[in-house]
């Protein structure tokens, strides 16, 4: 049995073949004072080649990597690993079972979480049981995002720049290699706590993306994921090129890269309202472009209003409803960056 504060998982990890158990989160409240909150883990292990580990369910109300972790387990037998593949499919299971972002046991934010601590509530708690005992035996970590129940993202990968720029190259080749149709370049340092850093201090090469959203399963990001996850998998040595093949991987499609970060901006609204968009996910706009009208919930009298593009550049995020309130974003715009420019940007 391993422990980190109150999570415990029987399986053993290191075992060759395929093997799954749970992690056991023991929380006491009202309705759980005699219960246990189970949520799987998947172990397969050929041999002694490279490690990898793939999370969904970061947060709960994000599908596709759910769904991707459990096929890899379905799908792939010891044989097709010459090394090891440790899945866990939702991550923070009590956001999963309320189809929810956070965990509705303490309002933990999974990806907020890392890398974990002991008396500090359930969702630190299974942060710190990943960082103690899965990230250690994992070369790669795979963390798989959609836009949740009130954002669509574009399909894209996270290339969070750290200024070093042997790590940023080696990111940028992960990102080629999963072959999303976009890279989004991000600064480092407003991401404290999420997976992402806790995976780069454990030395593991890392990478994550986000895949459709809006609290549903997107056919075409599922499938993008899934050939994406395939073929990193496939160059990590950690599943062969025949076996990525065989469950449906194609060549790498180049991604376009688009900054996420300084040069971006939010369009934000600062009125209860109605919210027209004019403009879809991945659409390309001018600055000053209008991008969607608001109108007054109550007053008909009232002129609609127009919000403008902050910046020319593609639609990355769209809001998914329409019914806005102050300080909801409605879209964000970032600009097209070529290759060469993401080679120059600062760290
Ligand atoms: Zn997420």
């Amino acid at each position: 049995m391993i422990r980190y504060d109150t999570v415990a998982c029987a399986l053993d990890l290191d075992a060759p073949g395929k093997s799954w158990g749970w992690v056991e989160l023991d929380h006491s409240d009202n309705d759980r004072d005699y219960s246990v909150i189970r949520s799987p883990l998947g172990v397969i292990r050929g041999g002694a080649g490279p490690a990898a580990l793939i999370t969904g369910g970061n947060h709960g109300d994000e599908y596709e990597g759910q769904i991707i972790a459990r096929r890899l387990f379905e799908m792939l037998e010891p044989a097709d690993v010459p090394g090891g593949l440790i899945l866990m499919p939702a991550l923070n299971m009590p956001a999963v079972l309320a189809a929810r972002r956070v965990s509705p046991l303490d309002q933990g934010n999974m990806n907020r979480s890392f890398p974990g601590a002991t008396g500090a509530g359930p969702t630190r708690a299974l942060a710190g049981f990943v960082t103690a005992h899965l990230m250690p035996r994992a070369g790669l970590v795979i963390d798989l995002h959609s836009g949740g129940t009130n954002a669509d993202y574009i399909d894209c990968a996270y290339l969070t720049l750290t200024g070093d720029a042997q790590t940023d190259r080696r990111n940028r080749t992960l990102a080629e290699t999963f072959g999303l149709p976009w890279t989004v370049v991000v600064p480092p340092g407003n991401t404290g706590g999420d997976l992402d850093s806790a995976a780069h201090a454990a030395g593991c090469a890392m990478f994550s993306c986000e895949l459709g959203g809006g609290g549903r399963v997107s056919r075409a990001s599922l499938e993008a994921g899934w050939q994406g996850v395939l073929r990193l998998l496939a160059a990590q040595g950690v599943i062969g090129a025949e076996v990525a093949r065989r469950l449906g991987a194609g060549t790498a499609p180049p991604t376009r890269f688009a900054d996420l970060g300084a040069g971006s901006g939010h369009v934000t609204v600062m009125r209860q309202a109605l919210a027209e968009p004019l403009v879809a996910l991945g659409d390309r706009v001018a600055e000053g472009q209008p991008l969607a009208i608001l109108r007054d919930l109550f007053d008909l009298d009232l002129p609609p209003q127009e919000l403008a593009a902050p910046v020319a550049g593609v639609i990355l995020v769209a809001r998914r409803n329409a019914l806005v309130r102050p300080g909801d974003h409605l879209f964000t715009v970032g600009p097209e960056l070529d290759a060469a420019a993401v080679e120059r940007m600062p760290g």
